[in-house]
């Protein structure tokens, strides 16, 4: 059974669900930025943009795949604190540090397997 205090719990799940608000403010952004969606290609249809379209497509793609990516581990923490199982190490099942999950709510491992996992 892990044991946090449950301010300690209320505290964390006050930043993740921050942190999920600026992830999906972001992801939205992003995707307005994308040159590569319909209406813009249809106003640039000049030779010669066609890459640059697609260079910036590509970086967006990639930017929304980690904001995707970070919106997920946002929500599995919160699912985890749901569960009651949040701050659990995934790798040795030992609690995480308070001090490590409160610099990153969605951390999975605890200081140590992180370490030995680099
Ligand atoms: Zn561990």
């Amino acid at each position: 059974m892990l044991d946090f205090p449950s301010k300690t719990i209320k505290s964390i799940k006050d930043l993740l669900l921050k942190q999920k608000k600026e992830v999906e403010k972001e992801i939205k952004e992003i995707q307005k930025e994308d040159p590569a969606k319909e209406e813009v290609l249809a106003e640039s249809s000049e030779p010669g943009t066609d890459s640059y379209i697609a260079d910036a497509h590509t970086r967006v793609m990639a930017l929304g795949e980690q904001l995707n990516k970070a919106n997920k581990n946002i929500q599995l923490a919160l699912s985890k604190i749901g569960k009651g199982t949040y701050g659990k190490c995934e790798n040795c099942g030992k609690q995480i540090e308070v001090g490590r999950l409160m610099a990153m709510p969605t951390a999975s491992l605890c200081l140590s397997c992180s370490k030995a996992q680099k």
